[in-house]
């Protein structure tokens, strides 16, 4: 039976990126070698990581000023990374408080330096974004989640930070449209979203943002040494950044972050628009900060919450249930999700409103 896959990361890749994958694990480029089975010090793979580098950086339109390092150990190595390499153990970052990956890297930080929480909307679920708040300028940054995976939320704007350094953790909206990004000091994602599988992660930095702090970093920790290194400091997740480069190929033959952009609008704007309308599903997070990747709702009745997951995964319809901290239902609807699948659960969940609700 076909599935239908809403899963909020690892996620739906496209198609034809996983049979590139699965080709090059049998016969990389015409090699007679697989992926799995090469040097990363070989031509064949730095061109890879390097191509894959370089394209980063032209869909996000950047210059020489900044630079882009593929790391490990996922969105969380970077929550405290970020403040093993910013952050003075008597200095005061600032970070925003907007759910649970937000929580986490403000946990992180505190090993290393203060943090000061400038927004926290726990006070409403974590359903939607504050953007009246100050940054006290001597902050060495300034730390957001750009879209919140779990709790729906999305920044559409840049958050006025007040001069201060703009790190943002864009694991779950990265590439789904263009953005400012020479607005940001530092951007990193895990790829298993919208960039690639698991096992690396995106890092653009502004060069001028590093070797600021008198803190003695480890060499694998410490950025500038991973761009110095073009990003072969040791061995990296091979199989995963030819992944990620076939995604970022895929983006940029589609029609690049525009396209995106026009897909994730057209799919987010149908999927709330019947969330609007029903009687029995309600959304979660106030109108003007709804993520256009990860819709979260509910349906008041558990009993009717339950019927209806049992009735999506009847139906092959995977990765509907909200994350285990919050409950209720999601739905994610990233880059390579095609509108059909949509409307098919769409579709789905107007049936059982016209059964049950
Ligand atoms: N940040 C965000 C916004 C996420 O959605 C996630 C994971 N879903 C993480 C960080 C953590 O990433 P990882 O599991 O790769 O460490």
């Amino acid at each position: 039976m076909k599935k239908y896959n809403f899963n909020s990361g690892p996620s739906i890749l496209p198609q034809e990126v996983l049979d590139q994958a699965a080709a090059a694990v049998h016969d990389f480029n015409g090699i007679g070698l697989s992926i799995l089975e090469i040097g990363h010090r070989t031509n064949w793979f730095v061109d890879t990581i390097n191509e894959a580098r370089s394209l980063v950086k032209e869909l996000m339109g950047l210059g020489d000023d900044y630079e882009v390092i593929y790391l490990q150990g996922g969105g969380t190595t970077q929550f405290m990374q970020v403040p093993m390499n910013l952050l003075d153990n008597d200095a005061t970052a600032a970070y925003i408080n907007n759910g649970i990956w937000g929580r986490k890297a403000i946990q992180e930080a505190k090993y290393f330096g203060n943090v000061n929480v400038v927004s926290n909307t726990e006070d409403k679920n974590n359903s939607y974004i504050q953007k009246d708040f100050t940054v006290p300028a001597d902050a060495p940054y300034l730390h957001f989640t750009g879209n919140n995976t779990v709790e729906g939320t999305e920044w559409f704007t840049e958050p006025i930070s007040n001069g201060v350094p703009l790190i943002a953790d864009m694991s779950s909206n990265i590439f789904s449209r263009p953005m400012n990004f020479d607005k940001y000091d530092m951007i990193y994602a895990g790829a298993q979203k919208n960039i690639g599988s698991a096992g690396v992660t995106i890092v653009v930095v502004k060069k001028e943002l590093l070797g600021k702090i008198k803190r003695p970093i480890p060499p694998i920790m410490d950025y500038r040494e991973h761009i110095k290194a073009e990003s072969l400091l040791n061995t990296p997740p091979v199989f995963s950044i030819l992944v990620s480069l076939l995604t970022l190929k895929w983006i940029k033959k589609e029609g690049g972050l525009e396209e995106m952009e026009k897909r994730a609008v057209a799919r987010s704007t149908k999927f709330y628009n019947y969330l609007d309308e029903s009687n029995l599903f309600r959304p979660l997070v106030v109108k003007e900060d709804r993520s256009r990747m990860n819709a979260t709702f509910t349906i008041d009745d558990k009993t009717l919450e339950n019927a209806f997951l049992d009735e999506c995964k009847a139906n092959g319809m995977v990765g509907v249930k909200g994350h285990r901290s919050v409950g209720g239902l999601r739905v994610s609807m990233y880059n390579a999700l095609p509108m059909e699948d949509l409307e098919a659960l769409i579709s789905l969940m107007k049936n059982f409103e016209a059964q049950k609700g």
